[in-house]
């Protein structure tokens, strides 16, 4: 699900989903590699990721996205919410499947190593290199078009009940919350420009106020 995309070409935009969705749903249907499956997701409040994006129509059809009545157990509120499937993936399992597979492989050696300079890359011997490098190739390549986006995760205990993507936008904010592996995650900050790795201890607390309101509303607290 693409949610801060930043792509002009819309038809670029269009190939890149229909090629991720038909390899990602191939691998969950032929069980290539753990940590991929379908998750349901539900939107609260004006949260819509269908609004604004471009997304293929059979990759839509596939999503299913439809209006349900949602309501938390625990609460008597009965909240109509947006309903589609996606597919999820840890990518900590997801990655080191490929790492493994790609050993298995005899013809595959597998090097790691730091590009310290853009001389590092030109030295290399081999004829095509992809450049995986994400942040750190705006360093390397001096691209000031590459950016950062700070994004702090909170990790809580795994809550079994909750097993699908939850997000939620209304006046107490913007959040998501998603099981990942043997924790639950709950992301809420989104600073373009800012690249730092700094752990602020103060999110927490605009996480349990953001989350405090949504209890208010619905009725349950993820905390
Ligand atoms: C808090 C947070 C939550 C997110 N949640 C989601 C989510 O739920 N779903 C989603 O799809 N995306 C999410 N994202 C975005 C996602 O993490 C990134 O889009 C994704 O990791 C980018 O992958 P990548 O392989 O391009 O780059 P990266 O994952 O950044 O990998 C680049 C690799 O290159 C290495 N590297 C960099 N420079 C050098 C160098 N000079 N020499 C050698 N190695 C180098 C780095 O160490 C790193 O291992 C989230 C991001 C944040 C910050």
């Amino acid at each position: 699900m693409p949610f801060g995309v930043d792509i002009t070409d819309q038809k670029l935009h269009r190939d890149m989903q229909e090629e991720s969705w038909r390899y990602y749903t191939q691998c969950i249907r032929r069980q290539i590699y753990s940590g991929i499956c379908f998750r349901d997701a539900y939107c609260f409040g004006e949260y819509n990721p269908f609004a604004q994006s471009f997304l293929p129509p059979r990759i839509r059809d596939d999503m299913n996205p439809h209006r349900v009545k949602f309501k938390f157990e625990c609460s008597a509120t009965v909240t109509e919410v947006l309903k589609f499937r996606t597919i999820s993936i840890n990518g900590e399992l997801f990655l080191s499947d490929v790492l493994d597979a790609l050993r298995k492989r005899s013809n595959v050696k597998v090097i790691q190593r730091r590009f310290d300079s853009l001389e590092n890359v030109t030295a290399l011997t081999e004829g095509i290199v992809f450049n995986c490098l994400g942040l750190g190739a705006g360093k390397l390549f001096r691209d000031d078009k590459i950016v950062p986006i700070k994004g702090q995760l909170l990790y809580l205990k795994p809550q079994p009940d909750i097993n699908s993507f939850m997000f939620g936008q209304g006046n107490y904010g913007r959040f998501s919350v998603y099981p990942l592996g043997n924790k639950l995650a709950i992301g809420l900050t989104y600073e373009k420009g800012k690249g730092d790795l700094i752990l602020e201890e103060d999110v927490l607390e605009k996480y349990k106020a953001v989350l405090g309101e949504f209890y208010q509303e619905h009725g349950v607290l993820v905390f």
